[in-house]
């Protein structure tokens, strides 16, 4: 596993202090473990001061949040993640110097949380709260699926969507993961920890089949040299 955030034997490192944001509990849960797994370390978690349920909540409490947690926490980061459901996944094409996409999620989350923050003035000894996006094609039950079940990864899906179908709908995807469409919250939380546990051991499998994932994981591989830095100017060595 790859360490954003080498350890320091002589000093034990201040954990990064980062926010989650997602559609549910359950996907909060999943993130936690695999965001834990890219930054090679635990972190502490911050609560936003709002919560989302589902999508367009998600983006609507955006910038809220945003401002919420630069002026009113000491959070070094958030990070976002969201279902694509029919929405257009996010593709290289889309990584464009100030391309947008208007009907991607991840490209709209980038851009609100952009705007909510980008004439902020510094707070609380830092410029600005990092974020990752990440977007799940079609929905976070692909995620846990992955490698487990061949025909599920982002490729295939993007493929079919091109000739007009889908090779799994998000009901399936439901009934695979938790043997029923309308899980327990128990359940849901076990299943989606125990894929994302699973994940945490190897990234490399969701990392390759889903690039929504890919872009969250690099997003947070980036945050290491400003975490780094924050870290000396909070105890200089
Ligand atoms: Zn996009």
């Amino acid at each position: 596993m790859r360490s954003a955030l080498p350890a320091d034997p002589q000093r034990p490192s201040r954990r990064p202090r980062l926010a989650l944001l997602g559609e549910s509990v359950v996907d909060e849960a999943a993130m936690g473990i695999l965001t834990e797994a890219v930054l090679g370390g635990p972190f502490e978690r911050v609560q936003p001061n709002l919560r989302a349920r589902g999508w367009p909540s998600v983006l609507q409490i955006l910038p809220a949040i945003a401002r919420h947690l630069h002026f009113q926490t000491d959070a070094d980061g958030l990070v976002v993640l969201v279902d694509a459901d029919d929405s257009e996944p996010h593709t290289a094409a889309h990584e464009a110097p100030s391309y947008f996409h208007p009907r991607c999620r991840m490209c709209q989350l980038r851009a609100a949380f952009r705007r909510a923050t980008k004439t902020l003035p510094p707070a609380r000894g830092r410029e600005r709260v990092l974020r990752a996006v990440g977007l799940a094609v079609p929905a976070a039950e692909a995620w846990y699926l992955c490698g487990l079940d061949e025909t599920v990864g982002e490729e295939n899906w993007v493929a079919a969507r091109q000739e007009g179908g889908a090779p799994y709908t998000r009901r399936e995807l439901k009934l695979r993961v938790y043997g029923t469409e309308r899980p327990t919250l128990p359940l849901a939380l076990e299943r989606a920890s125990a894929a994302a546990r699973r994940h945490a051991r190897d990234l490399r499998r969701l990392e390759n089949d889903f690039p929504g994932f890919a872009a969250m994981a690099e997003d947070l591989r980036g945050w290491s040299r400003s975490l780094a830095l924050r870290e000396q100017a909070a105890d200089p060595a």
